[in-house]
């Protein structure tokens, strides 16, 4: 018997097991009774049944991480629009594609993360252990990202409205929203296979995340990282930054080689605040309608109310009036530069400074970065 059959029979008798015991504990639900009345999922009326016998039991299935799982559900016959639905399950936000929710998280994750809707249905067979058409992948992922883009857009008419409240008693200590634009290639959505007009279009990143507080207010690191302060390597970055600036949009998103390297050089041990909680919103749309989403992302997390808040941007020049208009006050409010593109300005000025003296604009170079790494003093800050 080789280890593969023997593999093979373990997971088979497990996954039973727990296919088994799913089904056991859903049949128990058999007892909770709906109610009288019931409001139709599909017309939204009323659907009256004066006994729980009245209910026909139906056989239902639902495919699992485990397999396809079997169970006995009380439904409902709407009489206006014709329509059998089970509330129990409704409750239990089975929907009706047939899958659990645990399932759905794992299309959508492969329908998003994959080149296309082929591949993530490829995936998830190899990977997930899940049959599945790309299709169906398709269908059941853009019905979640419409779900996602609704709530959204009620969060934002929530907020314009006065109404959107954050969504946890205590808001974070320390808050910071990232914002950055990038490219996202797309194609005519006529609905037909095939590739016709690709093209760039302009996205919008917002990036929330809480961090926890430090005791004191020293700086932990006031010196700028060793890798900072390397003029080979500072060199060598500022002319792969150069080269993604310069290049056609097609070749912008490719990545550059070598470049992360640079940041994930060992540095001795820092005391820095753990990161906590992060979240994100994005869009195709400009700059006015995302500035409301991002005030929308910032109030349902609380960060207005955080006692430590900064906007972190590349210094883009769509950024500052955003900041302006929704974070005024804020860390940064004037549209922060993240510190790799500011690196590469002082880099050029000190070269610019002392141009054919080497050392000089090494010495100016290091200066500079020194003070900018270290920025004002706390005292000053907020
Ligand atoms: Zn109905």
């Amino acid at each position: 018997m080789t280890f593969t059959e023997r593999e093979d029979r373990a997971c088979e008798v497990t996954d039973a097991l727990a296919r088994w015991l799913l089904e056991e504990h859903l049949s128990l639900d058999d007892e909770a009774d709906p109610g009288v009345q019931v409001d139709c999922p599909i017309c939204g009326g009323p659907v009256r049944y004066d006994s729980p016998q009245q209910a026909e039991l139906e056989i239902r299935g639902l495919k699992t991480r485990r397999g396809k799982i079997e169970y006995e559900r009380a439904a409902r016959r709407c009489g206006r629009c014709r329509k059998v639905f089970f509330p129990l399950d409704d409750r239990l936000k089975l929907g009706t594609e047939g899958y659990s929710p645990r399932l759905l998280e794992k299309i959508e994750y492969a329908g998003t993360n994959e080149g296309s809707f082929g591949q993530a249905g490829a995936a998830l067979g190899v990977l997930g252990e899940l049959p599945i058409s790309a299709k169906h992948v398709q269908r059941i992922t853009e019905r979640l990202g419409e779900e996602r883009r609704q709530q959204r857009d009620a969060q934002v008419s929530a907020m314009k409205a006065g109404t959107l409240k954050p969504m946890y008693p205590h808001p974070p200590q320390v808050a910071a929203i990232h914002l950055d634009a990038g490219k996202i290639q797309l194609r005519e959505d006529d609905g037909q296979p095939g590739i016709r007009d690709p093209h760039w279009h302009d996205s919008k990143v917002g990036c929330f995340q809480t961090y926890s507080a430090r005791s004191d207010d020293t700086d932990p690191q006031p010196r700028p990282p060793a890798v900072f302060l390397n003029p080979p390597r500072v060199m060598r970055l500022c002319q792969q930054m150069a080269r993604v600036r310069s290049r056609s949009p097609t070749r912008a998103l490719q990545s550059v080689e070598g470049s992360p390297t640079l940041l994930v050089e060992e540095e001795a041990a820092v005391d820095r605040p753990a990161r906590l909680v992060r979240t994100a919103v994005a869009t195709l749309e400009p700059t006015e309608p995302f500035g409301w989403m991002v005030s929308a992302e910032a109030t349902r997390r609380g960060f207005y109310e955080a006692s430590k808040k900064a906007v972190v941007g590349d210094g883009g020049n769509w950024i500052g009036p955003l900041v302006e208009m929704h974070f005024p006050g804020w860390v940064s409010a004037t549209g922060g530069l993240d510190f790799l593109h500011l690196l590469v300005h002082l880099y050029a000025a000190a070269t610019a400074a002392y141009r054919g003296h080497a050392k000089a604009a090494r010495r100016l170079y290091e200066r500079l970065v020194c003070r900018a790494w270290a920025g004002p003093p706390l005292a000053e800050r907020n």
